[in-house]
């Protein structure tokens, strides 16, 4: 029976890792895979987390399983770094997930097994893990216009048009919160009213995704477009990672979150959350929640925190800057400054797909083909040598 299954295709992104590790170029460089790394290349545990996990050691008593909905108190920690006071607490539910990945799955699952039929409106582009979440779950998706045909800036009215023309009413639309991935372009505060307008109008229920929550201008700055639409809708379902702004990739650790109108309808829908959960992973991993709400539940590991999301966000800030000037002085007349105003880990580069199998066979540089940059993954030392590459295909 087994000799029947076919290979499956490798994953986009980690497939090109792989080649990177097999690539024998001594100046080889991974800017494709979505992770943080410090001026010497590493991934690094943060100062706080480390502090959470040696208090952890001495003080957690028993390794039972968590509720279906994870620790109580990372849940209400969730609640008030992504809420605050902005909705009331008993109109949303909040679940411990595995990752952000996980939420989207659980509200993937959430969204066919209680509101079909309904399909799900994504920006083109997105993540490539989006459309393989919802397919995997058995949600149709379809598209809606993000980027211009420049394909370095947002086109609003293209979007706003599709929702206005293709979508009916009860669809759902996933948005990402802030450090659109793959562009890096978010939408500016009136272009989130517009969104915020339309989709109340055409009665859509926001999935928003929220991965990268610090990394953007601020934890309370990058909450702006949520409440833009908050204050629009009355029911919508959050995803949050804090793969990202706590460094705990490997913990799997993110929430599901759901607001509903009011809190009947709120116990309804997350006792089919929960229900999802049981049959799917029965119950969340403890560790990383367990981090999380240490940390947060000690004013001193929180500064510490919050000093730490900032040191992370200005580091990519600052890369970001330094790759624009560097690019100015290699003398090959294309400005890329079209980057600045760009947000998160990421940046649309508007390299070809040509230019991006260039830079890898010719230079050992790695970068996803629709040619995003993982700048997170840049560094001050070798950002010459990155800038003279890409000048080079550029030239060529
Ligand atoms: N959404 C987006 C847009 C992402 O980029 C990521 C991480 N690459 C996630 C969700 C999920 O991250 P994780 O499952 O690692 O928390």
């Amino acid at each position: 029976r087994l000799a029947s299954v076919s290979t499956a295709p490798p994953d986009s992104i980690l497939g090109l890792t792989e080649a990177f590790l097999a690539d024998t170029n001594p100046n080889k460089m991974n800017l494709s895979v979505g992770v943080y790394k410090d001026a010497s290349g590493k991934t690094p545990i943060l100062e706080c987390v480390k502090e959470a996990e040696r208090r952890l050691i001495d003080d957690e008593s028993t390794k039972g399983y968590l509720g279906i909905d994870g620790l109580p108190a990372y849940r209400e920690h969730v609640r008030q770094l992504v809420f605050g006071d902005r909705v009331e607490a008993d109109r949303i539910a909040v679940l411990q997930s595995p990752g952000g990945t996980g939420a989207l799955r659980v509200a993937s699952d959430f969204l066919v097994t209680q509101l079909s039929p309904i399909r799900i409106w994504m920006s083109s582009p997105t993540w490539a893990n989006h459309p393989a979440i919802f397919n995997a779950a058995g949600l149709p998706s379809d598209t809606y216009r993000y980027l211009g045909s420049d394909r370095t800036s947002f086109d609003v009215d293209a979007m706003i048009e599709d929702l206005d023309t293709k979508t009916s009413p009860g669809d759902a639309i996933l948005l990402h919160a802030c450090c659109h991935n793959p562009t890096g372009i978010d939408p500016t505060p009136d272009q989130w009213k517009q969104i915020a307008e339309t989709v109340a109008m055409r009665q859509l229920l926001p999935l928003i995704d929220f991965a990268y929550q610090g990394f953007g201008d601020g934890l309370t700055e990058d909450t702006l477009g949520l409440y833009t639409l908050l204050d629009a809708v009355d029911e919508a379902i959050v995803c949050t990672s804090f793969s990202k702004n706590f460094g705990l990739y490997s913990e799997r650790v993110g929430a599901v979150c759901l607001i509903a109108a009011d809190a009947g309808a709120m116990k309804a829908s997350q006792s089919q959350l929960k229900a999802i959960v049981r049959s799917n992973y029965s119950n969340p991993p403890r560790h990383g929640g367990a981090i999380v709400a240490t940390v947060l539940d000690d004013a001193k590991l929180t500064d510490q925190w919050k000093g730490e999301v900032e040191q992370m966000r200005q580091r990519i800030t600052r890369l970001r800057t330094d790759f624009v000037t560097t690019m100015k002085t290699t003398g090959q007349g294309h400005d890329f400054s079209f980057l600045l105003p760009q947000r998160g880990m990421f940046s649309f580069s508007g390299l070809t797909p040509m230019q991006v199998d260039q830079l890898k066979q010719k230079h050992g540089i790695y970068i996803v083909g629709s040619g995003r940059i993982n700048v997170a993954g840049m560094s001050e030392e070798k950002m010459q040598q990155l800038c003279d590459a890409v000048a080079a295909v550029l030239e060529s």
